[in-house]
């Protein structure tokens, strides 16, 4: 059999039943062997995460979720009796709800799963309606993953085993999967979910799985760009860029793929490719391991809602252990820090985490450092500066080249804009700053005005 193509279609391709009917048309001029994953409809999981959070609203979250399936059911045009079945799968997955009642991480992520399972199985009936023979597959018992609630992390042994026996034998027989992104489930067969936005990991780990063609991640725009094209006027679209720039990007912020997308077909031979759902016939980006055009393009990328911590004291300079004890308090909390610069002329350590973060870390911080700030007076200082934002520029371009971060500060000087601190990854193709939320917008275009003559001038 030929190696199938796996597509993953965003909730921001599954507004609306037109929407949805568009996806159908993509599904059915398209070559099979395929196989489909999908996220929940735009806005589904937001609810359901507020569901979680409060608990008076659960009966009427549940009575807009019920209207809006039912609703774009009935606009897909799907039959009486093929609606009947919808609607009372509909009620019996929407009694998982009461389990937001308890709120803990196992009953979030059950709850959490109810908007992937409604949007595949309607899309599925959308499929059969339509003639294409299609089969929904719920993919917890497929992906297997540990305990950890919200963010739980692949068994890829067990769950290679499990997509290899659930979705071979259904492309074999010639139909096409439609399988929930964003679910799987532990050892004990109980709900997890693997992170917001996660459906593009589901998808890669099928392309790995079912050694695929390629993966398409359809969504709402037309590519990777430059820059955030909802923001940036000038970003273009790249038609190719490479794996380690495109994780690179998410990571820092580049939202159209989620930053674990791409682990799984690192070492294979399977690309993925970012389409627009909306315009099915652009080309979109194609991520691969050798783009042809390669180490020529810079992304511009942002975080917001970050917060920098420095810990600093002159006394801190030659004194060994400081910076282990650091992050070993912040690693007891559990914060993601997204970049660290280090100042030894000031006697500084600085790190980015999450505003929401912020609290707990300052707290285990100032445990673990009490003695070095009280009695011994190395430290004297923790300070903390919300309402930042940290702007990446990625490329492989940059690495061995000069005069890239010459131009980005200069742009960043002529714009008046102040840059609270710096950081070059490692790997030498990306740089990160830190500034002023309320400067970002600006700074952005600054930099990314500037780059625009080096992504075509070479
Ligand atoms: P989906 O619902 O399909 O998963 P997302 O909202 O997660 O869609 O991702 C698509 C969005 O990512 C786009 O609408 C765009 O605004 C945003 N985005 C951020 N940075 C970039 C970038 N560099 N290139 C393209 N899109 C980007
Ligand atoms: N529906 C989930 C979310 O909104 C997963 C996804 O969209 O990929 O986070
Ligand atoms: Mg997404």
């Amino acid at each position: 059999m030929a190696k199938p193509y796996i597509f993953k279609f965003g909730g921001s391709s599954l507004k609306t039943a037109t929407c949805i009917a568009g996806v159908v048309d993509i599904i059915a001029g398209f070559e099979k062997p395929l196989a489909v994953v999908t996220s929940a409809l735009a806005g589904i999981t937001d609810l359901l995460v507020e569901a979680g959070d409060e608990r008076g609203r659960v009966a009427e979250i549940r009575d807009t979720i019920q209207q809006r399936h039912l609703e774009t059911g009935r606009e897909l045009g799907l039959r009486s009796e093929t609606l009947n079945d919808f609607e009372a799968y509909l009620d019996t997955t929407l009694d998982d709800l009461a389990a937001a009642a308890t709120g803990n991480g196992r009953t979030r992520d059950l709850v959490l799963s109810i908007g992937e399972r409604l949007s595949t199985n309607l899309l599925a009936a959308a499929l059969e309606a339509r003639g294409i023979g299609s089969r929904y597959v719920d993919s917890r018992p497929v992906i297997r993953t540990d305990s950890h609630w919200s963010e739980a992390r692949i068994d890829l042994s067990a769950t290679h085993r499990q997509i290899t026996e659930t979705l071979a034998p259904i492309l074999d027989e010639g139909d096409i999967p439609v399988v929930t992104g964003f679910l799987g489930s532990n050892e004990a067969g109980e709900t997890t979910t693997i992170g917001r936005n996660g459906s593009d990991l589901t998808a890669t780990l099928l392309g790995r799985c079912l050694d695929a063609n390629e993966v398409w991640i359809w969504t709402d725009v037309d590519g990777i760009y430059t820059a955030d094209p909802r923001y940036h006027e000038g970003a273009k679209v790249l038609p190719e860029i490479s794996f380690r720039e495109a994780a690179e990007a998410a990571y820092f912020g580049a939202t159209v793929i989620h930053p674990h997308t791409l682990w799984p077909v690192l070492e294979t031979e399977v690309a993925v490719r970012i389409k627009n759902t909306f315009k099915p016939q652009n080309g979109g980006t194609l991520i691969c391991a050798e783009p042809k055009q390669r180490g020529k393009i810079l992304i511009t990328t942002s975080v917001e809602g970050v917060a920098v911590i420095t810990v600093g004291g002159y006394g801190m300079v030659g004194v060994p252990g400081v910076a282990a004890t650091i992050f070993t308090a912040v690693k007891e909390t559990g914060t993601n820090v997204l970049m660290i610069s280090q100042s030894s002329a000031e006697h500084n350590i600085t790190f980015v985490i999450r505003d929401q973060e912020v609290h707990e870390t300052v707290a285990s911080l100032e445990r673990a450092l009490s003695e070095w700030i009280e009695k011994d007076h190395l430290i004297d200082r923790i300070r903390v500066v919300t309402d930042v934002a940290v702007i990446t520029v990625v490329g492989e371009n940059m690495r061995g080249r000069y005069g890239i971060a010459g131009k980005i500060f200069s742009a960043l000087g002529r714009s008046r804009i102040n840059v609270i601190a710096i950081a070059q990854g490692s790997s030498e193709y990306s740089i990160s700053m830190v500034l002023k939320e309320a400067d970002m917008r600006r700074a952005i275009d600054a930099i990314h005005g500037e780059l625009d003559e080096e992504n075509h001038g070479n």
